[in-house]
């Protein structure tokens, strides 16, 4: 398309995307070309004033997306319905907007005021027009590519949190930056990990009361987790607390900690003992409870990293803090003694729900370890634990002592032991959602056969994995073992309500709308809309990669937006193997949707006709009436019949003569006897524009 994207305004680019194709193509925009002549635009001044009360009050702002999973309750719910389950189906791509960037994009893009804060791979920040996808800035903050070694599951990112005009974005090597809002320039970076130590920070930061908070990853090789608070004007360091205890020796940090020391056995500090906050965080206000998940212990083998046993807290764990200090206030364990790598970091979501008739404020999770937990979120009292997925390593879990009842075998003591859920989790990190409206739980679910050895020597090596356990067994993972589907669970009557299949795992994140609509993207590169309801399928689009992150939904101008971000990557498509070869990889995408509304009037048709280049008006016009009917409109083949752009990319000095001639063994016609020699040539120079173009 030769012309500038204000020729012909992005919103009819959008509309007319299922009549000309090509048009659509005008709204994509490259992520590092200016995006008009004379410069980029600008933010809007005083964009990203987002202070405490707007905040607490998110979820009154719906045209928003103001924090990593939409409000503190983190429940991923919009209340936005104008596109409903009786229009998405009417939904089309505006506009996209490409990173440049390969390798997993896991963000949750926050929308503050018309714009729209991304990241992408290496922790690159990217603000958008909202409406436009037009790229306002960009931010790399120089990660040393060798820092992706001791990144256990990729180089993603997925998010940043905006406060005060200032954006905060957690960079894979450690640091803490603040940009500014309007310009993405460096306002201020913290160093908030030993550079020296294999940590990483790939999870989203939150701002509770003016601090940033923020954890970091790690276990795989060897760290002691903890979470962090910053002041977020000044980046000060408030407090910080650590998941696991440290060498008895030099005393704990707190008596949460030197109670937590009695579950622990042998010299486990010096392996790090893992417990890493790498992603999950929620807040009730009410409460003044800031609410983490915890990772899996370092290494994963308990006998290794804690020989005797013990439950070895706060592995594995929900941890509820107090924003102000840090202080734990309780805690509730998922996996005792993990051993499997079942991280309890998977999404933690607050709601109130009626159970045995009285209305309780509760905390969600479905962690690695196959149960979805339901607890009284003032004092962690676990409610409801319930298999969401294939479990073997449990037979369920005492809802009087909270407690899982554990089959001996499950530790693999033995040898070679086929346990459900695996490493992968029944349910990683892409992060569910739950529709008040519906009363259902959204889960990303997935269903990997793992099997678990002891390794036969252990031996800690900084720098690269150290699980304690024979990773060889993971060459039996074929893509028969490996399936995922989006789950509809109800966490009052604790049941299934319906599932969505999908070949593979490891598919996207979730959004429920008040639409009573669930969005996810998959795999293997398609983007979804289903009943929440009933689990029908209404709407599917193609999005050129695998998606792995979560949509968000937002509005601007009486229009309602629903954008995803695609780029298969991550710690199974990067580990998966034959299970994960159906996945789609390709450089990442930031993809907004709306409903294709307005009629398609003749004016509009006739502007879009004259806006074709006239240097190729005479082919043009040529092709469409004697060989667009097999080949497409626009020389865009969907690929039944040979894209002639393609052919004449491939051979351009046999293409007169072909279409002269014919191809009568493949059914071409010979048109020498129709066309003219000039006209030939005239649809020769415009499908040779369309190959270039
Ligand atoms: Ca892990």
């Amino acid at each position: 398309m030769g012309r500038s994207p204000d020729g012909l305004s992005r919103r009819w680019a959008g509309k007319a995307a299922l009549l000309l194709p090509t048009i659509a193509a005008i709204a994509a925009v490259a992520a590092e070309g200016p995006a008009r002549a004379g410069g980029r635009a600008a933010a809007p001044p005083g964009v990203g004033a987002v202070d405490d009360a707007r905040l607490r009050a998110a979820d009154s702002e719906p045209q928003n997306w103001l924090t990593h999973g939409r409000t503190f309750s983190e429940q991923r719910y919009s209340p936005l319905a104008r596109i409903h389950t009786g229009n998405v189906s009417h939904l089309v791509r505006v506009w996209s907007f490409e990173t440049g960037l390969r390798r997993g994009h896991e963000a949750t893009p926050l929308v503050v005021d018309g714009v729209m804060f991304v990241t992408g791979p290496w922790s690159v920040v990217f603000a958008l027009d909202a409406r436009t996808g037009e790229l306002l800035w960009r931010h790399d903050p120089q990660v040393d590519r060798r820092v992706g070694q001791r990144a256990c599951c990729d180089v993603v990112n997925r998010g940043v949190a905006v406060y005060r005009g200032r954006v905060f974005v957690g960079v894979l090597d450690g640091r803490l930056q603040a940009l500014d809002a309007a310009t993405g320039k460096l306002l201020y970076e913290v160093q908030t990990a030993d550079p020296a130590r294999d940590y990483t920070i790939t999870g989203a930061p939150r701002v509770v009361k003016g601090r940033v908070i923020i954890g970091n990853g790690g276990a795989e090789y060897g760290v002691r987790g903890y979470v962090s608070a910053y002041d977020a004007e000044t980046g000060r360091l408030l407090w910080r607390t650590y998941t696991v205890p440290g060498n008895p020796a030099e005393g704990f940090e707190s008596p949460a900690l030197e109670r937590a020391a009695r579950t622990w056995r042998g010299r486990w500090w010096e392996l790090g003992g893992g417990g890493t906050v790498w992603d999950s965080m929620a807040y009730d206000p009410e409460l003044d409870l800031l609410y983490v998940g915890t990772g899996n212990g370092s290494p994963w083998n308990r006998e290794l990293r804690s020989p005797g046993g013990g439950d070895n807290l706060y592995l594995s764990s929900i941890l509820a803090l107090d924003p102000d200090d840090g202080r734990l206030v309780w805690h509730y364990q998922t996996t005792p003694g993990d051993t499997w790598d079942f991280t309890a970091t998977q999404h933690l979501i607050l709601a109130d729900l009626e159970i045995g008739g009285v209305r309780r404020p509760v905390i969600m999770q479905a962690p690695k370890n196959g149960f979805f937990y339901v607890l009284d979120r003032r004092t962690g009292e676990l409610l409801s634990a319930d298999p969401y997925v294939q479990v073997t390593w449990a037979d369920g879990v005492d809802l009087g002592t909270g407690r899982p009842r554990e089959r001996p075998e499950a530790r693999y003591r033995g040898g070679l032991t086929l346990v459900r859920p695996t490493p992968f989790g029944g349910h990683n990190w892409q992060p569910m959602s739950f529709s008040p409206r519906t009363g259902l739980v959204y889960i990303p679910a997935q269903e990997v056969l793992g099997a678990y050895a002891p390794a036969s020597r252990f031996e800690p090596r900084p720098g690269h994995f150290n699980t304690g356990t024979d990773l060889s067994v993971f060459a039996a993972l074929t893509r028969e073992f490996a399936r995922g589907h989006l789950l509809a669970w109800d966490p009052v009557a604790r049941r299934e309500v319906w599932r969505h299949p999908y070949a593979i795992p490891w598919n996207g994140g979730t959004l429920a709308t008040g639409g009573d609509l669930v969005f996810q993207g998959t795999a293997d590169g398609r983007f979804l809309a289903f009943d929440a309801r009933t689990g029908r399928l209404l709407f599917e689009a193609h999005t050129g990669s695998g998606v792995v992150a979560a949509p968000i939904t937002y509005e601007a101008g009486g229009t309602q937006y629903v954008t995803v971000v695609a780029g298969w990557g991550g710690a199974f498509a990067l580990v998966g193997g034959d299970a994960a070869a159906d996945g789609r990889a390709a450089p990442g995408r930031v993809l907004t949707f709306a409903l294709f509304e307005a009629p398609v009037t003749p004016e509009l048709v006739r502007e879009a006709l004259e806006g074709r280049p006239a240097s190729t008006r005479a082919g043009d016009d040529a092709y469409h009436v004697h060989c667009a009917r097999c080949h497409g409109v626009g020389a865009v083949s969907a690929g039944v019949i040979a894209d002639l752009r393609e052919s004449y990319r491939r051979s351009p000095a046999s293409f007169a003569a072909v279409v002269a001639g014919g191809l009568p063994d493949r059914g071409m016609p010979a048109f020498g006897e129709v066309l003219s020699a000039d006209e030939i040539a005239a649809i020769e120079a415009y499908v040779a524009a369309r190959a270039a173009d």
